[in-house]
């Protein structure tokens, strides 16, 4: 069974107390792996490295770093069949996507960063000949990175590339649940040459190592993807810590088809949104709104290609949908679905769990979901489910739409999905989301600002704006 281990000053080590968790299959129920279970010392030896590898780190030339970072995405590309089946393995996930989404962008976003950190440039500002100010943008010195399970190293290296491209050092926590790509991202900064303490991986609990993360006071700055009520704790411990945070949460996402799309589009589209990655994916459309006269036409022909899907062993190719990450999150789908037919929902197809047969049978498997006639404003509706799950509603007019839309207390993403230019620039400017995405679903370009609005979020990641963040500005003012 595969020993996980701490990436700790440039070495691989076992937690200071020897204490391990189990890592799961969730293809198969089973245990096949463990890893550290941490605490503040292990956090504390990671600081201490940090602290040492920051001034060397930090004064190297951009293009050194640079290089080094790149020298790791090269190794991942090279090795991205054995990641992607690790990923696929840890998370349940289906190994197409972990092949053709996960490790591929978790690729770009350390190339992305890399080179961006090469092309940035601060801020001038001339005072009309009085005076000149510039803008210096220094490294904070130790960020803390913390990652969900749900895009497992994606997202990690979301995180940890603007950061070391821009001359922090980290103290990173995956995801206790899909640790393992994390693991095996240390043993390429090993191969690298990465030096020894800027890049610490500290595996375990939220509440232990993560929490240890959050409150050192040598930390300065906490970039944190995951669930909201997390990080309104996280948020509450900072702020008198005066960290700078940025804090990437869940969402309620709505999706709005106008009758005048093109149909065969938005419903190839809506069914993505809907259920890749089991639905576990933060900017999944969780809420289909449909224009009344078109809803029965959707609801008929949506409802049919659903019940398609294929849900099956990630490693099968056939597989659209894998298993779901957790046995506790996969009982907590369920107990939503539940919770959907007491508040008088219908279930259109699936709402059952499903058994394999042979060595799946302890896997933990979902048929995709979809529920009608429930009021927008009912738990169902507004709290995050974050699996296969999606509930169809019909409206009469934009207004409506917009109200139903902005209706949670959610706000990452909207689908808009109409022909009518003028409608989807109006409707744009009025959905409460920190991303809009007209007649397409998860269209990114890294450079665009990313992130949430109300309890979706605070700050963005992505191009210009990670680097603002891991950066101090300091303004210089000469007069002329
Ligand atoms: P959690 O909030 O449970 O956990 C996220 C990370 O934080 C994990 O590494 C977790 O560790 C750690 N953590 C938990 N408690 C603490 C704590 N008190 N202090 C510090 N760290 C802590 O989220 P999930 O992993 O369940 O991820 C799913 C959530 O993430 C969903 O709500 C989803 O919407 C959101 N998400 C948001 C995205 C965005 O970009 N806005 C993108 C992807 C997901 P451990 O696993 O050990 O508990």
């Amino acid at each position: 069974m595969k020993k996980i281990l701490n990436y700790i000053n440039g070495e691989l080590v076992p937690p200071v107390k020897g204490k391990r968790l189990d890592n799961y299959n969730p293809s198969t129920g089973e245990v096949y792996s463990t890893l550290p279970d941490s605490d503040e010392e292990d956090v504390h030896s990671a600081v201490e490295a940090a602290k040492a590898a920051f001034p060397n780190w930090s004064a190297l030339r951009k293009e050194e770093r640079s290089a080094l970072l790149m020298k790791i995405s090269g190794l991942l590309e090279k090795r991205l069949e054995e990641f992607a089946l690790a990923e696929t393995i840890d998370n349940g996930k289906p190994l197409w996507l972990s092949r053709s989404v996960d490790i591929p962008r978790a690729v770009s976003n350390i190339n992305f960063f890399a080179t961006g950190a090469l092309h940035y440039a601060s801020e001038a500002h001339d005072m009309d000949g009085k005076a000149i100010n510039y803008t210096l943008r220094s490294p904070i010195g130790i960020a803390g990175c913390i990652s969900p399970w749900n895009l497992p190293l994606y997202l990690f290296t979301w995180k940890v590339a603007p950061a070391l491209a821009m001359g922090n050092c980290v103290v990173a926590k995956p995801s206790e649940v899909t640790p393992m790509t994390a693991f095996m991202l240390s043993e390429l900064c090993m191969e690298a040459g990465l030096p020894k303490g800027v890049l610490n991986i500290v595996h375990g609990l939220g509440g232990k190592a993560g929490t240890a993360i959050v409150t050192h006071p040598d930390i300065k700055a906490i970039s944190f993807t995951g669930g909201t009520k997390t990080g309104a704790a996280i948020a509450a411990t900072a702020a008198p810590m005066f960290k700078k945070i940025s804090l990437e949460l869940g969402g309620k996402n709505p999706v709005i088809i106008f009758g005048d799309c093109n149909w065969d589009e938005m419903m190839r589209t809506t069914i993505n949104s809907s259920f890749t990655n089991q639905g576990e994916i933060c900017l999944c459309g969780s809420r289909i709104l449909v224009e009344k006269h078109s809803y029965d036409r959707f609801k008929n022909e949506f409802s049919e290609k659903t019940k398609k899907l294929k849900v099956g062993p990630p490693a099968d190719e056939t597989s659209k949908l894998g298993a779901i990450v957790s046995k506790q999150h996969y009982e907590k789908i369920l107990s939503y679905i539940e919770l959907a037919k007491h508040e008088g929902g219908k279930i259109l197809c699936g709402g059952n769990a499903i058994k394999m047969g042979g060595k799946y049978g302890g896997g933990w498997y979902l048929e995709p979901t979809v529920i009608e006639g429930l009021p927008y404003n009912c738990r169902t509706n507004t709290e995050e489910i974050f699996g296969p799950v999606v509930t169809i509603m019909p409206f009469d007019t934009e207004e409506e739409a917009l109200k139903i839309a902005n209706g949670t207390e959610y706000g990452l993403t909207s689908m808009l999905w109409t022909e009518n230019l003028t409608r989807a620039h109006k409707m744009a400017a009025q959905l409460r989301s920190g991303i809009v995405w007209i007649n397409c679903w998860l269209l990114r370009d890294l450079r665009t600002p990313f992130g949430g609005v109300k309890n979706s979020g605070v700050g963005r990641e992505g191009g210009w704006e990670a680097m603002r963040f891991f950066t101090e500005p300091k303004n210089v003012c000469i007069k002329l």
